[in-house]
């Protein structure tokens, strides 16, 4: 017999005396979420909240947990609210109860920058009495300091409305909506065409570039159909920023046959990932247009794996629970029954966005159809990382928010995929914290849970040369390093090998951190090389497309 291993992983200690969850708590739930009877039907002949479940969970997780609340919602008009003006009346609404966020210039300079929407059920998720320290609060609603004070200032000092609006369109263009290098990353077909097709002329053969799609890592193709493009309600952070604004270079696919003639001639590529905006949008009639020559065409067989990238379990979930849903269910019957995988990539940052009645289930009515749910989420300070009263980074109590959503996401059968760095994009220096410290919380996190219900990657930021883990510290020669490994890479050798970065204790941005004893990474040359080459080939088929300069 051995001794259990010491070494101060975090755990949280559950009630002994788990009250039960009876029938009537259930009624109440879900009268306070105004139900319709065709939903409590479905609820109650597909078993979507057994109270064992729910009793577990609120035993669980008392501190998140809004399942038994009472208190009525202050949201019950409209299922969303958008842009400047619904962003007036979700404040109009909360001052009438008596609620004053304040910072108003401030928070319209954001709307109007970055947009906003913001659903009923995200609202009625938020706890209101104490609404500042609240994650949903701080995910949805512009804060002050998101933007810098110069520009805030300029913005209140202007004479109409009209020139407000100039000056955020104007600071929109550059809040460097495709870091990375993004727009390189869009595939092409070749042609034999006389014109060369894309555009490019000249004869004798081209290519067409497919403008709403990604392809960087063999494995999988993005892409950005046209009618994903917006989102169940914004996050802050919104890393697709281009997408929802409608910016004019943003990636948008109307061609699905373009996108199968693509698969046919990539047989690498096993998972197609829908995203936006967001994928649960897709009407049912457009995804069986991609899926069915998955499941018909022989050609097509390497693919395997549908994912659809989505908030809406977040935001909406009451949509699944509908009649109107049961033939996008039934969609995704086919594909089980005919061995292609539906995988829902949500992004739970918290345990809050998963403990009420109506994600549970719609969590459960999604897995009762073959579907794989998933969660991927940026740790973003304010939301999901926490400072103490001196703005250092509170290890423990941000480590505590993932392992209580890792465990929680293991009892509901969800596969926790990963965490990751904030991107460099939109207003990055609020939402990230020190590389340093948001490895201490992902090294506890990664301790802390059971090796089922760990992330399937140690942390990782996105860059232009792929998926950067940082896999821990190393000591050498008495000097402390960051170890690195690439998670995805755009050539995948370099995947291969661990290297070394100089510690810093306050770098933010994984791509700014410096090799430890060379001039510079292994793989930069190469890299360089591959971007030069991709800038040359789109500057020649989309000379108007400008894709972005700048370090990677
Ligand atoms: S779900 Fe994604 S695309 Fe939509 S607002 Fe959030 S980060 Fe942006």
């Amino acid at each position: 017999m051995t001794a259990p291993a010491t070494g101060s992983a975090l755990s949280r200690a559950t009630s002994t005396t788990a009250p039960a969850l009876t029938a009537d708590d259930l009624r109440r739930m879900m009268d306070r979420h105004g139900y319709s009877d065709q939903t409590r039907h479905i609820i109650a002949t597909e078993n979507l909240l057994p109270l064992g479940l729910l009793a577990r969970l609120q035993a669980t997780y008392p501190s998140y947990s809004g399942l038994l609340e009472r208190s009525p919602f202050l949201f019950t008009e409209r299922d969303a609210y958008a842009g400047l003006d619904g962003f007036r009346r979700v404040i109009a609404a909360l001052e009438r109860q008596g609620i004053h966020i304040g910072h108003m210039t401030e928070r319209e300079l954001f709307v109007e920058v970055y947009r906003f929407k913001a659903s009923r059920h995200a609202l009625n998720s938020i706890n209101w009495d104490d609404y500042e320290r609240d994650s949903m609060f701080q995910l949805m609603f512009p804060q002050p300091g998101m933007i810098r004070q110069g520009l805030v200032d300029a913005y209140a000092a202007a004479n109409s409305p009209e020139q407000r609006t100039r000056i955020a369109q104007d600071y929109a263009r550059k809040t460097n909506p495709h870091d990375g290098h993004q727009l390189l990353n869009k595939p092409w077909l070749e042609c034999d065409g006389e014109d060369g097709g894309g555009g490019g002329g000249g004869g004798g053969g081209g290519i067409d570039l497919v403008e709403g799609s990604q392809h960087k890592y063999p494995q999988c193709m993005l892409v950005f159909d046209k009618t994903t493009q917006k989102c169940f309600a914004f996050c802050t952070y919104c890393f697709r920023h281009a997408q929802v604004r409608g910016d004019d270079d943003m990636f948008i696919q109307e061609d699905i046959v373009q996108i199968h003639d693509y698969l046919r001639a990539h047989p690498e590529v096993t998972d197609l990932l829908i995203t936006g905006g967001d994928a649960g949008y897709i009407p049912v009639e457009r995804l069986r247009q991609y899926v069915m020559p998955i499941i018909q065409d022989p050609r097509l067989l390497h693919v395997r794996t549908v994912r659809l990238g989505s908030r809406m379990l977040t935001y909406q979930p009451e949509l699944i629970l509908t009649r109107k849903y049961d033939r996008m269910l039934a969609l995704f019957d086919t594909m089980h029954d005919n061995g292609v995988q539906l995988s829902w990539m949500s992004h739970f940052s918290t345990p809050r966005e998963l403990l009420n009645p109506s994600t549970i289930a719609a969590i459960r009515r999604l897995q009762r159809h073959g579907v794989v749910v998933r969660s991927q989420s940026p740790i973003m300070n304010h939301i999901s990382l926490f400072t103490d009263e001196q703005g250092r980074v509170d290890v423990q109590r941000s480590a505590q928010n993932w392992i209580d959503l890792g465990n929680l996401l293991a009892t509901l059968l969800v596969r926790f995929h990963s965490m990751y760095c904030a991107r460099a994009t939109g207003e990055h220096h609020y939402f990230t914290a020190p590389l340093a410290d948001i490895e201490k919380i992902s090294n506890l996190v990664f301790r802390s849970l059971s090796s089922l219900n760990r992330p399937s990657r140690y942390i990782t930021m996105t860059t232009s040369a792929g998926k950067l883990s940082i896999l821990g510290t190393a000591e050498v020669n008495g000097q402390t390093a960051f170890a690195l490994k690439f998670n995805e890479s755009r050539n995948m050798a370099w995947m291969d090998r661990v290297f070394l970065a100089k510690y810093d204790r306050s770098e933010s941005r994984v791509d700014f951190l410096l090799p430890f004893d060379t001039d510079r990474f292994f793989f930069e040359d190469e890299l360089k090389a591959v971007e030069q080459e991709l800038l040359a080939l789109h500057g020649k088929y989309r000379p108007a497309d400008g894709a972005e300069a700048g370090r990677t």
